[in-house]
């Protein structure tokens, strides 16, 4: 049997054993069946059982709820968006921009209130995103990043900070500077994952575990399929597998899976903190290409999270990429660079998984009524609370009512598809090739590599 704790230090420290639920065994028939038990498809199941206590909602699951990306994360619960305020801004002009973000602002707040109402005990912890200039050439960003939320009417979110403002919060090198957002948080997303499948069984919703869906099938009795039987939806079937789903044929070039890697400390003593700082326990970030995301754990660890493990032909999807020894090294050195006092210290964890990037990088949420077949995806790394403001506008879209979130730009819209292969391999690697390059080339000092200009333009999202 699949010792599923392995997959991160959140399965194993959910305070679960673990043990698969029951598997689907014959034909059925529900109102509403989703395929995928992260995130997007249990807090799916979550609303419509919430909205519509009847209904007879199945939740469709290949391992364990809590298997995918939901289970692997870096704890940020944030009101940070895929697409940055600039983005937005610049796509759906000003109004729509800013009611986008105070959506994502109203999700991190809407995921506190449910683990109240529910009893979830998921170290929720609202202390904020802090992002740092780590050198000089971070600056820039810093000052657009804090400007675009400006003209969005919402820069009291954040607040620029000194480097020496910085070091009173947290003591990490070479910083010169840093933008305090304080619409976020930071939990322990197993314990969130594993708690909405229990909330979703009290209201009389029905888990399948290692229930593969092979194929799916739109129309007046819209249907998923498994090995074992089919189940049938009279009101809609929901596609919730994120990057996994681009293993079905039809939904192949999707999404990008790219993935993210984490490495974790031993708990820390008393000493290292007092002289770390970090008391407000602020989810950390730099302003690097390659991505940098931190957590101090519920435990007293640190959590450091990086992109740069290579794509693979195919989208190729496996748990041996869960492991990428080159970028965990890259990782735990990083670790000690920021954080010099820990070179002796011990990394006990290092996992990873597939986040779903968009063509555009924008998630989106679509419902067909005629297909009945309804999807949300796409999150490229910010799925925590995206998906939960994804899901609640799924559950007014499956339900026809309409809402203030109705209206938001991820609403009824769908991302372009990626290139064939193998152009889409070549592409990839040449961005994650080039980020690479300009961070480090930031790092040490020395001017942007010539084509940094291309990479940039591609990558402005
Ligand atoms: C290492 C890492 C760090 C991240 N850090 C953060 C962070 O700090 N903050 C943040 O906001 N986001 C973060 N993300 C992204 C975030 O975790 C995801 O965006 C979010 O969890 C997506 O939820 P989901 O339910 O859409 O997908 P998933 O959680 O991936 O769930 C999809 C589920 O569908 C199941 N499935 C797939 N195909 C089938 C099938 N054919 N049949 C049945 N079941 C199927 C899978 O087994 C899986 O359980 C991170 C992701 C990773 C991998």
């Amino acid at each position: 049997m699949t010792d599923y704790s392995k997959y991160s230090f959140w399965l194993e420290t959910c305070g679960e054993n673990l043990t698969p639920r029951a598997t689907l065994e014959r034909s059925t028939e529900v109102d509403v069946a989703i395929l995928g038990a992260g995130f997007t498809g249990l807090w799916t199941a979550y609303y419509l059982l919430r909205t519509n206590p009847r209904f007879k909602v199945a939740v469709l699951e290949k391992e364990i709820v809590g298997y995918g990306a939901s289970g692997r994360n870096g704890g940020w619960c944030s009101s940070k968006f895929p697409v940055t305020p600039a983005m937005l801004d610049h796509r759906y002009g000003s109004e729509r921009a800013r009611a986008l973000m105070l959506a994502m602002k109203g999700a991190v707040d809407e995921v506190c209130r449910v683990c109240q109402q529910e009893g979830i005990e998921a170290h929720f912890h609202k202390g904020g995103v802090l992002t740092l200039a780590r050198g000089e050439h971070h600056l820039s960003s810093l000052r657009s990043t804090f400007a675009a939320y400006d003209r969005l009417g919402l820069s009291g979110w954040v607040r620029m900070l000194t480097a020496q403002q910085v070091a009173e919060r947290i003591r990490v090198t070479n910083v010169h500077g840093g933008l305090f957002a304080l619409e976020n948080a930071s939990l322990h997303p197993g314990c969130l994952v594993r708690g909405i499948a229990r909330a979703i069984e009290r209201r009389g919703g029905v888990i399948y575990e290692n229930t593969a869906v092979t194929h799916f099938e739109g129309g007046d009795s819209p249907r998923l399929m498994t090995p074992a039987g089919e189940v049938r939806a009279k009101a809609a079937i929901v596609l919730a597998g994120e990057s996994y789903l681009t293993r079905l044929p039809t939904l192949h070039r999707a999404v990008l899976p790219v993935y993210s890697l984490i490495a974790l400390t031993e708990p820390l003593s008393e000493a290292q903190w007092s002289q770390i700082g970090w008391q407000n326990r602020e989810s950390l970030a730099s302003f690097n290409n390659t991505v940098d995301y931190l957590t101090r754990t519920f435990d007293g660890r640190i959590l450091f999270g990086s992109r740069g493990a290579p794509y693979r032909l195919g989208s190729k999807i496996s748990d041996d990429q869960d492991r990428h020894s080159e970028t965990h090294a890259r990782i735990e050195n990083l670790t000690c660079e920021w954080f010099p006092i820990l070179k002796n210290t011990k990394f006990t964890h290092a996992w990873g998984g597939p986040v779903g990037m968009p063509r555009d990088w924008m998630p989106m949420t679509h419902f067909d009524p005629r297909s009945k077949v309804a999807t949300a995806r796409g999150y490229t790394g910010q799925g925590v609370s995206t998906a939960n403001l994804t899901a609640r506008v799924l559950t007014g879209l499956i339900l026809g009512n309409h809402t203030s979130i109705s209206e938001l730009p991820i609403v009824q819209r769908r991302s372009p598809l990626w290139e064939l292969e193998p152009l889409r391999w070549l592409a990839v690697r040449y961005m994650q090739n080039a980020f690479f390059r300009i961070d480090e080339a930031g790092r040490q000092g020395k001017r942007k590599p010539m084509d940094a200009f291309v990479a940039e333009f591609l990558g402005r999202h």
